[in-house]
Parts: structure tokens; sequence; C-alpha cells
């Protein structure tokens, strides 16, 4: 999955050193992240490509094999002449593994600090705690943590079979597991029966939990689960959110050739008899 970047290391404890020469410079536009992509192979822009001036007021985000990424507040448009931007979505399947997952991360934290420059309450300007990934409100005290919104991804099986459906209304067109967002005051499990009886109208029991995925194209942490149907079989289809359901035998099941998702990892593990 992306974020199984093995034997690379992620760290993501907050310590706000200061940038060196090999660090890397995290620059968005919107869901745009400036890199050289040559041969489907990931370039940051490196702290040593920036004037000094540029590199005193920063944001440390994490650190890979020990290699910091860094956002700075400002920097010279001629950095653009050797860097591009380019889709985080484009990007999914280029190489090396953890400078996708580096780039992803990154863009969903460069949003949030895009986004959270004033109080949402009063609007003056947040500070930045020194002590953790923490954004605080001088004058009304509010504190602002990083936007992770819950979610689950739920494999619905019944005999030899597997629920699989597809989105309404979106480009991602290929075969998907029921998915939805965990609304306030309800449990993880809770979620997994609330978005099965919206999208398709069915009972679940035996809600097994799988594996989780941070999902940083969305700002979501996804939660995979199975479940088994309880009761009949009958689709109800939420037409608003979902094009098709439909039951697959386990030998029919249609895989996509794709390590990314763990949408993909629970069809593929179903498949396979490993559930
Ligand atoms: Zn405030």
């Amino acid at each position: 999955m992306i974020q199984d970047i093995y034997p690379n290391h992620f760290a993501n404890e907050y310590t706000p050193t200061p940038p060196l020469p090999d660090s890397n410079i995290i620059i968005c536009r919107n869901k745009e992240i400036l890199i050289k992509n040559n041969n489907n192979t990931i370039n940051f822009p490196k702290a040593s490509d920036f004037d000094k001036k540029f590199l005193s007021e920063y944001i440390y985000l994490f650190s890979i094999n020990k290699t910091g990424y860094y956002i700075l507040r400002n920097y010279s448009d001629s950095i653009l002449k050797e860097y591009n931007f380019v889709y985080i979505e484009k990007l999914r399947h280029s190489n090396p593994k953890h400078l996708v997952f580096a780039a992803v991360t990154a863009v969903q934290l460069y949003n949030w600090y895009k986004n959270r420059i004033y109080c949402g309450s009063c609007g003056e300007k947040l500070t930045h705690s020194k002590s953790e990934r923490m954004l605080f409100c001088p004058n009304c005290k509010i504190a602002e943590y990083p936007k992770i919104s819950p979610a689950v991804i739920v494999g619905i099986h019944y005999k030899n079979k597997l629920l699989l459906s597809k989105y309404a209304g979106r480009e991602y067109k290929k075969f998907a597991l029921i998915a939805g967002f965990a609304e306030i005051g309800e449990t993880i499990e809770e979620t997994v029966s609330r978005e099965v009886m919206e999208e398709v109208g069915l009972k679940v029991k035996n809600i097994t939990y799988y594996k989780s995925q941070p999902w940083s194209f969305t700002d979501t942490l996804l939660f995979g689960f199975f479940a088994e149907l309880d009761g009949a079989e009958q689709i109800t289809l939420d037409k608003n959110e979902l094009s098709m359901a439909q039951w697959f035998e386990r030998e029919e099941i249609p895989v996509e050739p794709d390590d990314v998702s763990l949408t993909n990892e629970m069809i593929t593990a179903f498949k396979n008899g490993n559930i």
C-alpha cells in the first residue's frame, strides 16, 4: 500500500529544527506539488536550491531516512525554471515509492497549514506550537490539530461472494468496496453498519477489523473492515452515491494490478481466500 515504504523510515515526531542543505522543500499549489519527474522518478527541490534569506522562515513537516521535509513561507520564482507543478494524483505510480508517500503526505500538511493562517473563531493570527504539531490562537486559546477524517471501507461477504460497487459521478470508474466517513457521535463499527445500510440497503454482522491506511489525497484515515451479510441479499442502491453494486463469486472477482490502495488489497485478499 502507499504507506508501506519499508525499509525506508517515516518519522513524524514534531522536531522543528532548521533545514539542512539536503533537506527537501515542499512547494504546492492546492493539489499540485513542485518536483522534477524524469522517467517517472521523483525529485524534490533541495534547501540548497534556495537563497539563504528564504530558509529562515520554515515549517518542519517530517523526515524520511533522516532527510527533513520543509515548507518555506517565501521563495523566488526562479525555482520554477527547474521544477514543475504536478497533480498529486498523477504520482500514484511513480518511483521511488517512499518519495510518492512523502509527496502525498506533504500536500495534505501543506494545505492544512495554508488553510489555518487565522483563528476561525476570532480572526487572530494563529501561532505555531514549538513542542507539537499544533496551531494556537493567542486571543481565544483555541488549539488546531491537523485535519484527519476517519472513514471506513467495508468488504461485505456472503457465502463465497463479495459485494463490489462503482461510485456515481466520479472519475474513478473501477470496482470499489462500500466506503464512507464517520459521523460525530458514532463508533467506527457503527459507521460500517450505517454506511452499508445507506448505500446498498443491507444489514451486516460479525464486523471484523482488517487494516488501516492514511489516505492523504482526501485528508482521510481509512479503516478497512470485513463484514458478513445478515439477512436478505437483495441490494437497494443509493443512486446518488453508487452507479452499481453486485455480488461476485470469489473466483470471478476482477482484480486491478495496483499495490497502492487498501481497497485493492482487501479485494485481492478475499479473492485469494485469505478472508
Ligand atoms: Zn481566536
